[in-house]
């Protein structure tokens, strides 16, 4: 183990060593606990933003830690050229949560979303090798392999990445007269984010979602949904499609899925897995009995009635604070948005001061698109803990309009 050492040192050492892709805060993180954690000088912050809507279950829970523990004294890594009962369970769970029939582990987002495009493109290319167009929205986000960055619909992530992978077009999310214009038979796919997070927190409206499903039902295209962010409970029913009461074609998952542990995973329906042969697609590390233990601990907790429930009540009752901030700040904040425990309040000035700020004050929360306060908190958050961290919010902008 190497010696311990200040937050200055650390900081230079990144600065010297690390790929500088990263606009970092100034802190550096040593240990959790529930809905804290704690930096390297042992000061205590809350922590709403969840290492990006990740940790579900909160940092240092106990059955997870121990299940992730005595995982590693087992086996903490096989190949896919043998089974593992974890894998076995977390499969066998996800199938069954989500009404789909046939379940793939990736270790990442966006690793998820390659192999439902991939998997979606197979699949249409049996019916014509033409029907080729995958259709996302402006203001997505998929990840950053080259096929998710060209399906993330913002220009900025695009650039000096060209020339890009082919097929994909773009439309405005909540918009169906526009995507009912772009569709035909050539449309393989419809990838939406059920709600968009990392674009600024955008709920689905009216039956923007079931009127995408008939679309895509009449075209014969899939309708893919990733879950990255809005699914394992954060919207307030495990997968958000049911609040929508919508059904996907695949659905894709990660962050939140094993509560910290590296995973993906795309979740399909049985016609679409019978597209896949063995070799179409693979991975080494995806779906290992570490994180698979780690999965099965979230997939036999937040599924729960009573943990979904609580999302819902303090997710509620959060929005509704935060519209109460609105009316105090409306010179600040233009809007509210959001459902369940991905909550957006849109700013009238840029947001980063103000995190930094809250920052200062002990409370992590996330400012996206420049303008958005996204809050992404673990799902195990309080009533009490949602009061501190809007009275600390409260009081940064106060000190703002004065
Ligand atoms: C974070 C995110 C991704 C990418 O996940 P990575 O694990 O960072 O690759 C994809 N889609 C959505 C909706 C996300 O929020």
């Amino acid at each position: 183990m190497s010696q311990k050492e200040t937050a200055a040192e650390i900081f230079a050492k990144d600065k010297r060593d690390y790929l500088p892709v990263f606009a970092r805060y100034q802190l550096v993180l040593e240990r959790g606990e529930g809905a804290y954690v704690y930096d390297n000088e042992g000061k205590k912050y809350l922590d709403f933003l969840a290492g990006i809507a990740v940790n579900v279950l909160g940092h240092g829970y106990q059955p997870l830690t121990e299940a992730v523990a005595g995982q590693a004294r087992k086996l903490i890594h096989c190949s896919n050229l043998y089974y593992t009962q974890a894998q076995a369970d977390a499969a066998s769970k996800l199938v069954k949560l989500s009404g789909l029939d046939r379940a793939f582990f990736a270790n990442s987002g966006a690793e998820a979303n390659e192999g439902a495009i991939k998997i979606a493109r197979k699949w249409a290319h049996s019916i014509d090798k033409e029907k080729s167009q995958i259709i996302t929205a402006w203001d997505s986000f998929h990840g950053r392999t080259l096929a998710t960055l060209t399906a993330t619909g913002q220009p900025k992530y695009h650039e000096g990445f060209e020339p890009l992978p082919g097929g994909f077009s773009y439309v405005h999310y909540n918009d169906i007269a526009e995507l009912e214009k772009m569709m035909s038979d050539k449309t393989c796919a419809v990838m939406l984010e059920t709600i968009q997070g990392e674009g600024g927190v955008y709920p689905p409206k009216d039956d923007y979602l079931k009127k995408v499903r008939a679309l895509c039902d009449k075209h014969k295209a899939l309708l893919i949904l990733d879950e990255i962010q809005a699914g394992i409970g954060r919207s307030g029913e495990f997968f958000a499609y049911d609040k929508y009461d919508v059904k996907p074609d695949i659905v894709t998952l990660a962050k939140g899925l094993a509560g910290g542990v590296p995973i993906g995973a795309f979740i399909v329906t049985e016609e679409v897995a019978q597209t896949f042969k063995p070799g179409d697609h693979g991975t080494t590390f995806g779906g290992n009995p570490l994180a698979c233990a780690a999965a099965n601990v979230v997939l036999d907790t937040v599924p729960e009635h009573k943990f979904l429930q609580q999302v819902n009540e303090v997710g509620a009752y959060f929005k509704d604070k935060l519209e109460a901030l609105r009316q105090k700040y409306s010179t600040l904040i233009k809007e509210v948005r959001g459902t369940g425990l991905i909550l957006g309040a849109e700013l009238t000035v840029p947001g980063r001061e103000i995190v930094n700020e809250c920052l200062k004050k002990g409370a992590i929360i996330n400012c996206t698109v420049g303008t958005v306060l996204r809050f992404i908190p673990p799902l195990i958050i309080t009533k009490e803990q949602v009061d501190e961290v809007l009275s600390i919010l409260d009081e940064v902008l106060a000190e703002k309009v004065s």
